[in-house]
């Protein structure tokens, strides 16, 4: 069953979404990006008659309830986004009667799902090394089934909206779409897209397609890395990974962000690239700087001869100039990972220079997505969200999607 199919008149919808939104000291919402993304999902069911039951996390309580990380501090502004009055049930497992007494274009928050371990499925309190762990790691799937059953309770048909917490395998995320068949179970418009995203560089790709993987170390990257390169055309490696390539290379790299131990991992990255045929672009130059700060003094040096005291902490022009080459022409775009401490105002130029060659080729057709925590953080620092196709909401889960695992969240409902 599809959102778009789905006739939701006088049906009860659980929707599960990713309202983990930043609050400051008084518990106001300081970004409200992940409320505005679910709202098609959820004016679609208010819309057309249905009742929504809203579910989500907030924050890490582990189980336990915590004034804190509490939902009912976002009441109001989810009220205020969908137009209409918001109820709320202040224990997610006991909110059977609220549900039931919904009619039609009523709405129910639901209190933190966290707040119980169950949704997490994970024993607390108990030590891994402890010999009962497995017994109570047994009996916590089994009253994780049991919440599941209830949270399911509540309603008649069950969408999962939440792409930021689909590669957990939680209560909420996966275990409750057992509770429902095929016909009452369905993606959220924002899963949709997401998954739309993610297919469009994995599976359905125009050529050349460009990769470009930044950020601090290759040991996170390497599992998308592989993936990718039986895929991409050309792949950029740039950040503060490259200068464990530059130093595998024998290079001196300085005081530069590098991995000693996995040395070989770069070489062997480098064998894979040629024998597969993919056009591997590392940076020939960097920005040094005589200190880790944003006024450091800076030197323009060859990428594998950094002086003695120095740190690489941006692409130099000669590398800008050369990942531009590779991104102008692409059709298919996937960045991840910044190509510098964009963080520091003064050492932005590779990642701009990222961002605009980004630019460039999706104005010419091109179909970029870009993902994966700090990227996102950097085409919005330079106010240019609105010049790539598609930014993701998941961090962890679109890099699990891209280095080819199965998302829970999306297998329980798609199979
Ligand atoms: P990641 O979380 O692995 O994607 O890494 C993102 C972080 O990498 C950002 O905070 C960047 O500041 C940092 N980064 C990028 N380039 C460098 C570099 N040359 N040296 C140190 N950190 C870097």
């Amino acid at each position: 069953m599809t959102i778009d199919t789905c006739k939701f008149a006088g049906q009860k919808a659980i929707v599960r979404v990713d309202f983990n939104v930043p609050l400051d000291e008084n518990g106001k919402i300081t970004d409200d990006t992940r409320i505005r993304g679910a709202l098609p999902t959820l004016k679609k069911v208010l819309e057309e008659g249905g009742a929504l039951i809203i579910m989500s996390h907030m924050g890490k309580p582990k189980g336990k309830v915590n004034a804190k990380f509490s939902l009912s501090q976002i009441v109001d502004a989810v009220s205020e986004k969908l137009g209409v009055p918001v109820q709320f049930a202040p224990d997610c497992a006991k909110a059977g009667e609220a549900a039931a007494a919904l009619k039609a274009g009523e709405v129910l928050l639901l209190e933190n799902l966290r707040f119980y371990p169950e949704e997490e499925g994970k024993p607390v309190g108990i030590d891994k090394a402890d010999p009962a762990f497995e017994e109570a790691k047994k009996a916590m799937k089994e009253s994780q089934k049991e919440f599941s059953k209830t949270l399911a309770s509540y309603a008649d048909i069950y969408i999962n909206d939440a792409f930021g917490t689909a590669h957990r395998k939680h209560a909420s995320t996966a275990v409750i779409a057992d509770y429902f068949d095929a016909d009452h179970k369905m993606l959220g418009y924002l899963m949709e897209k997401e998954v739309q995203a993610v297919d469009n560089v994995l599976s359905n790709i125009k050529r050349p397609f460009t990769a470009i993987m930044g950020g601090s170390k290759v040991s996170t990257k390497i599992g998308i890395i592989e993936n990718l390169m039986d895929k991409v055309d050309n792949l950029i490696l740039c950040g503060g990974m490259t200068y464990t390539f530059a130093k595998a290379m024998g290079g001196n790299v300085g005081t530069s962000i590098c991995e000693e131990d996995k040395l070989d991992l770069a070489l062997s990255i480098m064998e894979k690239a040629k024998a597969k045929g993919v056009n591997l672009v590392l940076g020939v130059d960097c920005v040094a700087a005589d200190k880790f700060s944003n006024d450091a003094n800076t030197q323009v040096v060859p990428a594998g001869n950094i002086p003695e005291g120095w740190e690489g902490l941006d692409a130099g022009p000669e590398t800008r100039a050369l990942f531009a080459k590779a991104i102008e022409d692409a059709k298919t775009i996937l960045w991840n990972g910044p190509a510098g401490v964009f963080e520091f105002d003064n050492f932005t130029a590779g990642s701009r220079a990222v961002a605009d060659a980004i630019a460039k080729a999706t104005a010419n057709g091109a179909f970029s997505l870009i993902g994966g925590g700090d990227s996102v953080a950097c085409i919005n620092k330079f106010g240019m969200a609105d010049q790539v196709s598609y930014i993701s909401t998941g961090g962890g889960a679109l890099l699990e999607a891209i280095e080819g695992k199965v998302l829970p969240g999306i297998a329980a409902i798609k199979g």
